[in-house]
């Protein structure tokens, strides 16, 4: 799996054969479509997608490009589900998370236990790694959030608001953000 900005992005970058494999230095070229999937966005009707699969010229790999909107094997977008942890971290409990987001309270509560240890502490890395590579000051900070959730969203926030202004980067924040967690702001649903 290789998370892309936008479905656009993922064409333009295989048309132009500039998309490498993760798995050796070939080039991954277009080979069909992942499985459809609806998707629920923040207050929106749920949407229709295919994500694109790609194939290695040289190894024969497949690989499917998550746009960073969404969230590995997910119904929801990484804006909901990312408003969904920040309620948290602010100290929301799930069923008014639940009720604010108009979600089942059954999920919300399956999200914020997914995104305990060890899930907060992989995040607080991820965010720490882009805060510094988009401002190294977002580091100097005197206030640093009581949960390791809190700290990692606050400095994905951070890095992702410093990529726009820095780089003049049209990307909402949360797909940024999507990008900086790849894909995986929380982890994928235990198989049951
Ligand atoms: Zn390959």
């Amino acid at each position: 799996m290789i998370v892309v900005s936008s479905p656009e992005q993922a064409e333009a970058l295989l048309d132009a054969g500039q998309l490498g494999c993760p798995g050796c230095s070939g080039t991954l070229r277009p080979h069909g479509y992942g499985r459809v999937r609806r998707v629920r966005s923040l207050g929106g009707e749920p949407v229709t997608v295919r994500p694109r699969r790609a194939r290695c010229f040289s190894c024969a790999a497949t690989h499917v490009l998550l746009p960073a909107g969404l969230v590995l094997r997910r119904a929801d977008t990484t804006e909901v589900i990312g408003t969904a942890l920040a309620a948290k971290a602010r100290g929301d409990g799930h069923r008014t998370i639940a009720a604010q987001l108009d979600r089942p309270v059954s999920t919300v509560r399956r999200w914020l236990r997914r995104a305990r240890e060890p899930h907060a502490g992989w995040l607080h890395q991820q965010s720490v790694q882009h805060a510094y590579r988009a401002d190294p000051d977002l580091l100097n900070r005197e206030l640093v959030w009581p949960t390791t959730l809190g700290d990692a969203l606050n400095l994905l926030a951070g890095a992702a608001l410093a990529c726009q202004k820095r780089w003049d980067c049209p990307l909402p924040a949360w797909t940024l953000i999507g990008m900086f967690t790849r894909g995986r702001l929380l982890p994928p649903p235990l198989r049951t």
